[in-house]
């Protein structure tokens, strides 16, 4: 352990991930957010530096490692290209990490050896009319005989139409229609009949991993696919939450991982750019700007919408990037609380001596 509490592991682990991002990932996160391409390439360079699947246990081919050295890599990745963070989340976390802890030694050979091969598994859970309430879902599994027959629609489900392994979630009702909970199942698309990629939904950002509409379709899958299992009303969505926890770690990763880039980019600026002649970081109100950046590093906004407002087919993502404008044009915010403080103090600050502050 060093003074940062990583192990030395950890810390070439971390380093090999900062690596990679410096170079090739920033080297082409602009274009993968332009052309909205799913960066095969990157999954290569992630697999070369044994990123991905490394949470897998030894046994399946992995590298046993745990949440922690998934962090460090994602948050590293994510400060270059939070698409390229994403990835890493879903190799080492999220569907990945529930069929470890719940699957058959079956069902764990197969997923660990898509994963190291560079598939990004899906998790499918939300609904058009199940979001934050995941326990609403109408996606049902019908058993039938000794298969089960899966209907219903998922949306917002990340990776669709480049992911093969999928994990979906569904209510299982029994061969007399009674309901036994919610349960997990394992399907691979263009393996699996039933499985469609109906749309994708056109987004503010992370525009390099495609968000889709999947239905399902009496999709018949063999009773070997249930990954988790229908264990009552309460306690098959307890596993549910429990499999999607992972996921939720990685996520909150990532946008650490993003505050930390734009923090990062900040203070390199406000070393090279001059203003009044000196670097603008030796201003007091940006010192305190950094010194807050620092503190917080990442600001959390409210979304009224959820996953809607995420969506391109609502302005509000345009409304976002056309306000930053406000912050910078007819005087940067920081310059216009200059010209308000000189105001009060009746003092020429920067901007003030031209006479524009009249008392
Ligand atoms: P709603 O549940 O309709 O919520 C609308 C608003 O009401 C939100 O502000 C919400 O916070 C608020 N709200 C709702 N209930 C409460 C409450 N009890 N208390 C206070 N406020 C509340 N899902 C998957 O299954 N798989 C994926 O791979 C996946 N990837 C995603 C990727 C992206 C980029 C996005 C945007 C979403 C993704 N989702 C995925 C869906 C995501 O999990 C849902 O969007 C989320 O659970 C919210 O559901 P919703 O959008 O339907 O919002």
């Amino acid at each position: 352990m060093n003074a940062s509490g990583l192990s030395p592991e950890q810390v070439k682990l971390q380093a090999r991930a900062r690596e990679l991002a410096a170079g090739p990932v920033t080297a082409r996160a602009a274009e993968v957010d332009r052309t909205e391409q799913y960066p095969w390439d990157n999954v290569e360079l992630l697999k070369d530096a044994r990123l991905i699947g490394m949470t897998i246990p030894t046994q399946y081919g992995g590298q046993g490692k745990d949440w922690l050295d998934a962090v460090l890599a994602i948050e590293a990745l994510s400060a270059a290209c939070a698409v390229t963070g994403r990835i890493a989340v879903e190799t080492n976390m999220g569907a990945i990490s529930a069929v470890m802890a719940y699957g058959s030694e079956e069902q764990k050979k197969m997923a660990a050896d898509m994963v190291l091969a560079g598939d990004k598994p899906a998790i499918c859970i939300t609904e058009p009319d199940a979001g934050s309430d995941a326990n609403g879902m109408a996606t049902r599994a019908d058993k039938k005989g000794n298969r089960y027959v899966i209907n219903g629609r998922k949306h917002w489900i990340t990776g669709g139409g480049v992911s093969r392994l999928h994990l979906i979630f569904a209510k299982v009702y029994d061969e007399k229609g009674s309901e036994e909970g919610i349960g997990g199942f394992l399907a691979i698309r263009d393996e699996t009949k039933g499985l469609k990629i109906t749309k994708r939904e056109p987004t503010m950002g992370l525009r390099g991993i495609p968000e889709a509409v999947i239905d399902f379709e009496d999709m018949d899958v063999p009773p070997s696919s249930l990954v988790i299992p229908p264990r009552g009303l309460k306690k098959g969505f307890a596993d549910l939450m429990t499999a999607y926890n992972s996921q939720r770690v990685g996520a909150a990763t990532v946008a650490l991982g993003i505050a930390e880039g734009a923090y990062q980019l900040a203070l390199d600026w406000s070393e090279k750019r001059q203003q009044f002649g000196r670097p603008i970081n030796e201003f007091q109100g940006l010192q305190w700007k950094l010194a807050d950046m620092s503190i917080k590093l990442s600001a959390a906004r409210a979304q009224f919408f959820g996953a809607r407002g995420y969506s391109r087919e609502l302005p509000l993502e345009r409304m976002a990037r056309d306000v930053r404008m406000f912050t910078i044009g007819g005087g940067t915010a920081e310059v216009l609380r200059n010209v308000v403080a000189g105001a009060l103090l009746k003092k020429k600050l920067p901007q003030t001596r031209d006479g524009w502050v009249r008392d």
